[in-house]
């Protein structure tokens, strides 16, 4: 046998539920109905749908990321174009890119922009449960809008993501939120930071030592054990905000609380990018060990004229679908039933003509009909067809057996409620009694 290839370490294959798996990660039916979910309610909040390369420029990443993060620093795939030397990166994350775009497409000309996107990522990390190499992002950005209205307005959707997906905030996930403040601020407060951990230089590790001199705020996002204690004593951001800063965090805090969504004020929240300025948050779990945040995001007022365009606000979200899906799977919330309605048992010999002309119209009447197809020796015994379509977890058995076919019929028989019903259809009228096959689950 020639030699097996497989996936790359870190990228994964999804396949459907009855796929046994080696590691335990989300199926495509969840998936799917994860994406029908996001279709549907990011709709009602008006937002479209774009989509992005994959591949970009790495200057973009490097710009708009910030050199000295987790990110740039050590886990693109960056490589060079052979056929023209460009230097190119695998996209880490969405928001760079739509950014981008916008700017390239001067998509901000009429007026303020809401959209979403979702597809994989990229990074080089330790490939573990919830982290991954290929992993994906549902990502949604409102770019023009400088209010803190619609930093609400993005929480909120989150939460109704969660809502519709089963998942109970305050339970299953929790709100996170902080302030950046605007970058005058946050000089204040990296002076008083440089200040604090040179204070305290003999206990800081080899990396924040390092960014101790490149980007102090970034030893906040440390992820050693033994920095905790430090970092906890740290002076807070929070407290060197203006006064308009305040007021914008303030106005954020009212709107999530005349919801009644809970959060908790977390000053150590800083997030991996350095665009990110004023409200910034997090959706985390504890169900899932170390890699809990499932949805992080903020307000990033100063990217676009970053990365050369026209100054402009904005404000977005990216949420790790591996890990939400997970998460579901996990507490084992209901995934709506992906079953077929009804699964076609064809005897040997049967004339197939009439058999795929009434599938075909069921289908088009919108019956979900799963084909029993043959194998080289034929379709095998009526038994193992009935196990099949047991197996399928389909609620019927369409049964085409030669005397029903004689007669231009078909019996339907019911597999689901234990009564094993059996009733004769005619095949002419297929479009009227299709409907009997979705009614039962
Ligand atoms: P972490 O702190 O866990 O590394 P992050 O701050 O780097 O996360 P973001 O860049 O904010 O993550 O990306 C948004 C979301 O994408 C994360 O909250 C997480 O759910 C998901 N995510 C990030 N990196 C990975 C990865 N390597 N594998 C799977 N999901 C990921
Ligand atoms: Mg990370």
């Amino acid at each position: 046998m020639a030699e097996k290839l497989v996936a790359v370490k870190g990228m994964n294959d999804i396949f459907p539920p009855a796929v046994p798996r080696k590691e335990k990660l989300p199926d495509s039916v969840l998936w799917q109905w994860f994406e029908s979910v996001v279709r549907s309610v990011l709709g009602r909040y008006g937002y479209q749908n774009v989509l992005m390369p994959i591949v970009e420029p790495t200057a973009l990443f490097v710009r708009g990321l910030g050199e000295v993060t987790d990110i740039v620093e050590k886990e693109m795939y960056s490589f060079t174009d052979s056929m023209n030397g460009d230097r190119l990166t695998l996209r880490p994350e969405a928001t760079a890119g739509i950014v981008r775009a916008v700017i390239e497409h001067n998509a901000l000309y009429n007026g303020p922009l809401r959209v979403w996107t979702m597809g994989p990522m990229f990074r080089h990390e330790r490939p573990q449960k919830g982290r991954y190499r290929q992993f994906h992002q549902l990502d949604v950005e409102a770019l023009g809008f400088a209010g803190p209205d619609v930093d609400a307005e993005m929480i909120l959707m989150a939460r109704a993501l969660w809502r519709e997906l089963g998942l109970v905030e305050g339970t299953h996930v929790r709100l996170e939120l902080n302030s950046l403040g605007q970058p005058r601020e946050r000089i204040a407060h990296r002076d008083a930071l440089v200040a604090y951990f040179e204070g305290h230089a003999a206990q800081l590790d080899e990396d924040s030592a390092r960014r101790l001199r490149t980007n102090p705020l970034r030893i906040l996002d440390s992820k050693n054990p033994a920095m905790q204690a430090l970092v906890e004593g740290a002076p807070k951001l929070i407290d060197f905000l203006g006064e308009a800063s305040r007021a914008h965090f303030d106005a954020v805090c009212g709107a999530l609380d005349a919801v009644g969504l809970a959060y908790r004020v977390n000053p150590r929240l800083v997030r991996g990018m350095d665009y990110y300025n004023l409200t910034v948050f997090e959706w985390v779990t504890d169900q899932l060990g170390s890699q809990g945040t499932v949805c992080g995001g903020g307000r990033y007022d100063g990217l676009i004229e970053q990365l050369g365009g026209k100054p402009a606000p904005a404000v977005g979200f990216g949420l790790g679908i591996e890990r939400l899906l997970l998460l579901i799977q996990e507490l084992g919330l209901p995934v709506p039933n992906a079953a077929p309605n009804a699964y076609a048992v064809v005897p040997a010999g049967t004339a197939l003509g009439p058999v795929i002309a009434t599938l075909e119209t069921l289908r088009a009447a919108g019956v979900r009909v799963l084909l029993h197809a043959s194998g080289s020796d034929g379709p095998g015994s009526m038994k193992s067809q009935f196990k099949k379509a047991d197996a399928s977890g389909a609620s019927f058995a369409l049964v085409f057996g030669p005397d029903e076919l004689a007669q231009g019929m078909v019996t339907v028989k019911a597999l689901r409620d234990g009564s094993g019903a059996q009733q004769a259809r005619p095949l002419a009228d297929a479009v009227e009694w299709a409907g009997s096959l979705q009614s039962q689950a």
